[in-house]
């Protein structure tokens, strides 16, 4: 499966990484909560893709959440 990082804020495009199988421990999945997994992960099955919501380092930087270390917490869970 494919997956796709693609910033939520300005939809660049951050990474593409290929997996047999998604561990969701290891991509940090498993710590979000349903909801969050809703608006962070879209998987396309037909398509056998994964696109993953996240930001890129400019934006962290642009928005200051380097700042707000929760927020980063969360981010780092994604990549
Ligand atoms: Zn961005």
């Amino acid at each position: 499966m494919k997956i796709f990082y693609n910033c939520a804020h300005c939809g660049a495009a951050i990474d593409v990484i290929e997996v047999d199988q998604v561990d969701e421990v290891k991509f940090g999945f498993d710590c979000l909560t349903a909801e969050e997994r809703q608006d962070i992960i879209k998987v396309d099955t037909k398509e056998n893709t994964m696109h993953v919501h996240s930001l890129c380092d400019q934006c962290i930087e642009t928005l200051g959440l380097h700042e707000k270390k929760a927020v980063q917490q969360q981010i780092n869970f994604l990549h």
